[in-house]
């Protein structure tokens, strides 16, 4: 795959490929440096939903139509010729941003691997065939002949796992049976003569497993790649955009204050108790007690609150109470206020810079003496326990709390305190501390309205 600067190729014949590729090789197509990103972009919010979706439980079926939404939302293009493309270049680009450690690799491999499940479930029959064919399983179909001798024991089977045998489940593969041990366990499948006879619809987990195993073994090859080449051959060019793409954040900015947010100086104690998220939360308490924060901690909390509306005037005068208690007017003046006026865009090279995303915070390193990061996921568990406690979080909403952070899944586990906290349903999961904030300020105005109307 080429990447170019600019100028569009027009899409060609041959670079068609049939829907839902195997991405067995990468393709010989130009691609745009634009579009490598966007693509890439459209793809990991695919990805980064199915995640979600799988840790919050949902079903096999709801899974299926969660994907089918996705794609048509996310990954459909203006031009139909140019969709199979996207995926594919999608799809490769991903390998490369997501082949880079073991954890990313892990995560990537899970999450296409559902991503091909359920869209294999979409598929026709006829186009699934076409699919194991293309995988080369060495599996036979069942004649007709064949089909008809076993038929009374096949509507047995499918009898006594409540379906019945379709016009559609007419074709049959025959599979070693310790190819395919949970059909075996749950009683699925006929088995004679050490072959199970596995029906159409039941064919996607040999085809998963599959495509599993090679997208596994890819993942390692092109790890070795990147190492020892592209890495540094693309240095100034792919390189950096490789390596923001896997912890990139894909909803709002939040760098300008939202509907409901806007603090003053004064009720800012009472607002960080009602509205911070744990994170900022801690950082605030850590600064109102030690009166002093470190670099990361002033990064984190001070472009946070710029994003939930604390004017440029407010924040020094905010830092400069805490700051001064502990080193001096002076020194507040001479050190320390020239980094909050640049993080307003004021000084340097007059970024306007935007608060931390979750991912952002979850994936940094706090040292020793830091506050920064996210609780969840850099708290031991019984610091955890015990924060969640003074928020409010009752026993057995903090389970559920901890078991999201014992499964790695830290923004769930954040949705959890949220809805504990504000006694509500939350569906949208917490992406960002600023739409935690502003999300909570909604929640308690539209309360505060209804108790008062
Ligand atoms: Fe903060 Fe996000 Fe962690 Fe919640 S999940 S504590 S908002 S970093």
């Amino acid at each position: 795959m080429e990447v170019v600067r600019s100028h569009r190729k027009p899409a060609e014949a041959d670079d068609v490929v049939p829907t839902l590729p195997l991405y067995l090789s990468a393709p010989a197509l130009q691609v745009r440096l634009e579009d490598f990103e966007l693509y890439a972009v459209d793809r990991l919010r695919v990805l980064k939903e199915i995640s979600d979706g799988l840790s919050r439980g949902k079903k096999s079926d709801e899974m299926e139509k969660l994907v089918r939404e996705l794609w048509k939302l996310h990954m459909s293009h203006p031009h139909a010729s140019e969709v199979v493309n996207k995926d594919i270049i999608s799809h490769f680009v991903l390998r490369l941003v997501y082949c880079r450690t073991e954890e990313l690799r892990k995560w990537f491999l899970s999450m296409e691997t559902s991503l091909f499940r359920y869209r294999f479930r979409s598929e026709t029959h006829e186009a699934q065939r076409a699919l194991m064919a293309e995988f080369h399983l060495p599996y036979k179909t069942v004649t007709s002949a064949e089909f008809e001798n076993v038929k009374d024991k096949l509507s047995q089977v499918a009898r006594s796992t409540g379906q019945s045998l379709s016009s559609g489940d007419g074709i049959f593969y025959k599979v070693p049976f310790e190819e395919v041990p949970e059909l075996v366990a749950g009683r699925r499948v006929y088995i004679q003569k050490g072959q199970a006879y596995v029906a159409m619809n039941q064919v996607v987990s040999l085809v998963v497993t599959q495509f599993r195993f090679l997208l596994s073994k890819a993942l390692v090859l092109t790890n070795r790649k990147w190492t020892t080449m592209i890495r540094e051959q693309e240095k100034d060019r792919l390189t950096p955009l490789v390596e923001s793409l896997s912890s990139s954040y894909l909803g709002p900015d939040y760098s300008q204050p939202r509907e409901f947010t806007e603090i003053s100086l004064k009720d800012i104690d009472q607002v960080a108790k009602s509205s911070f998220p744990l994170c900022m939360r801690h950082l605030f308490e850590k600064l109102r007690e030690d009166h002093h924060l470190k670099h990361g901690g002033r990064m984190q909390l001070g472009l946070f609150l710029k994003g939930v509306g604390l004017k440029l005037d407010d924040a020094l005068a905010f830092w400069k109470a805490e700051f001064s208690r502990k080193f001096g007017v002076e020194r507040f003046d001479k050190e320390y206020a020239y980094s909050i006026r640049h993080n307003y865009g004021k000084e340097g090279k007059r970024t306007d810079y935007t608060p931390y995303s979750c991912q952002k915070i979850i994936s940094s390193m706090p040292g020793v003496g830091d506050h920064h990061g996210c609780p969840y996921r850099h708290f031991s568990e019984e610091k955890l326990r015990a924060a969640l406690g003074r928020m409010g979080v009752g026993s057995r909403a903090l389970e559920d709390v901890m078991e999201k952070v014992r499964n790695k899944h830290y923004q769930l586990a954040c949705t959890l305190t949220f809805e504990a906290v504000h006694g509500t349903s939350y569906d949208a999961g917490i992406n960002h501390p600023n739409q935690y904030f502003s999300d909570s300020k909604k929640t308690l105005e539209s309360r505060n309205n209804a108790n008062t109307a």
